[in-house]
Order: structure tokens, then sequence, then C-alpha cells
């Protein structure tokens, strides 16, 4: 199987980032110049009466598009492995619409997606996730990997990498469709149906629990659900989300993910 490795100069400034938009006489000769590959992680849950399911997925995909264009900008080559849609969402399951993967399910398909990337060559993977359900599984699956291959993988949740600004421009708690989270899907122009925004902050169960993702807990309590009477869906107060406070939580974002990829090319 012969090929010629040139890439087509055909491709649009987003299409040059997305790993599937390449024919594999392409890749071929793209991978070994990569910088990282960035593989978002997302799900498809409910997100209040204001917000589509595909939230999670949206926000991880279209943040990954704008941190490698950015890297191109750069000189870093930089490509976007397509979408982990589905995550760990059974606590959402009463909700209509939400589709979830058991851990072990999540964990394999993430698994052999980022064995399959390294097969090819690639050396440093962005695990870029925007649920938080699925945490606690990229992180083992990152260390299972490292265990296995020599290669860098880094994970991150995008509240983690903004928590100052978050604060800065923020006025609520950030946990679920919230006012953090619905702003930033306005500035990634995600289908935002602001005259239904509300939702209701959650109390802590224990003083040690925290109910802010960008401020960690010292204690995690797991209760089981139980048949209760389903709320709004979203806790926060969406109803305070503006494009201005999104904008700027993704121009930091995107800044400091460039960053961090720029961190995992000296490593190596
Ligand atoms: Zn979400």
């Amino acid at each position: 199987m012969g090929c010629r490795g040139m890439v087509s100069a055909s491709l649009s400034e987003r299409e040059r980032v997305l790993w599937s938009r390449y024919t594999w006489c392409e890749l071929k000769s793209l991978i070994p110049e990569l910088a990282a590959v960035i593989i978002p992680t997302g799900s498809i849950e409910q997100h209040g009466p204001h917000l589509p399911l595909d939230t999670d997925a949206y926000i991880a995909e279209e943040l990954a598009i704008r941190v490698a264009m950015e890297c191109w900008k750069k000189g870093l080559k930089v490509l976007v492995v397509p979408t982990v849609v589905i995550g760990c969402s059974s606590h959402f399951l009463p909700y209509p619409g939400t589709l979830t993967l058991s851990f072990d399910t999540f964990m394999k398909l993430l698994e052999e997606v980022c064995t399959s990337v390294i097969h090819h060559g690639v050396k440093r993977i962005l695990l870029l996730n925007a649920h938080g359900g699925n945490t606690e599984c990229l992180h083992l699956v990152a260390r299972k990997l490292r265990e296995r291959f020599d290669v860098v993988i880094a994970v991150v949740n995008w509240w983690d990498l903004a928590r100052d600004i978050i604060e800065e421009v923020c006025e609520s708690p950030m946990y679920h469709a919230c006012e953090v989270e619905t702003s930033l899907a306005l500035a990634l122009s995600q289908r935002v149906i602001m005259e239904l925004a509300r939702g209701e902050l959650k109390k802590p169960k224990s003083r040690f629990e925290s109910t802010d993702l960008t401020k960690p807990g010292m204690v995690y309590v797991y209760r089981g659900r139980g048949r209760k009477e389903l709320s709004t869906g979203a806790v926060g107060l969406p109803e305070k989300a503006t494009y201005d406070k999104g904008s700027k939580i993704l121009s930091t974002l995107v800044t400091r993910l460039v960053e961090v990829i720029e961190d995992l090319v000296k490593l190596g």
C-alpha cells in the first residue's frame, strides 16, 4: 500500500485539527510531527430545562477544537480525536433522555481509543473532560495506560483549570447546569434557552462536604437516590449566566490548555 503522505491544503482551519477528517495517507506523515492529541470526554444527560442533553460533550469538543486551533497558530500540531460522547451518568437516568455507560464500559472504551492512537505513534494525550461523573474513571485509565506504554497522559476537568477566574467572574457556586456551565455554553454557541434557566442550590450533607466543584470538599458522601420527586435538574443559579462571563472563562481555558500542552511537550 503506497501513498504520498502530503497533507492536502483543502482542509479548513477548523477541519485541520480533526483527527478523523484526514486520510490515512495524510495521518501517516502527520502523526510523527504531532505535539499531542486531545480526547474530549463528555456525557449525554439532563442539563436542566434550558440546556440540551449533549452539553458536556459539546463543551468538551468545542473547547478542544479551539485549543488545537490555537496550538497550530503557535506551530504546535495538535489533533482532536473524536469525542467520547457518552459518559457515566447513571445518577441522572430518572430524567428522560439521559444515556449512560457503566463505569467499566466507559473505562474500556476510553482505554481502547487511547490504545489505538498510541498504536499509531502518538506520544502525548490530553484527556479533556467536561463531566464530573467521569473523573475517577479518567484517572484510572491514565494510570493503567502508563503502566503499559511509554506515553504522557494528562487528565483535566475544565473547571479545575479555571477555578480562580470562575470565582472572579461568577456569583454562585458551580455544580451542574449552573451559572458557570451555562455561561461557558453561551460563549461556545451551544443552544441555550435562557428564559427557562432556573435551578436550585444544593445543600451539603455534612459540613465537610462541598457542593461547589471549584472548592473540593474534605468528605464525599454517596447516597442512594430513592424515589424522589424530580427537580428541574439544574443545580446552581443558571439564571445568572451571561455570554460575557463565559467568554472570560473560555479565553482563560484556551490560554492555559495551550500551556498545558507545551508542558507535556517539554516532558519529551
Ligand atoms: Zn454538564
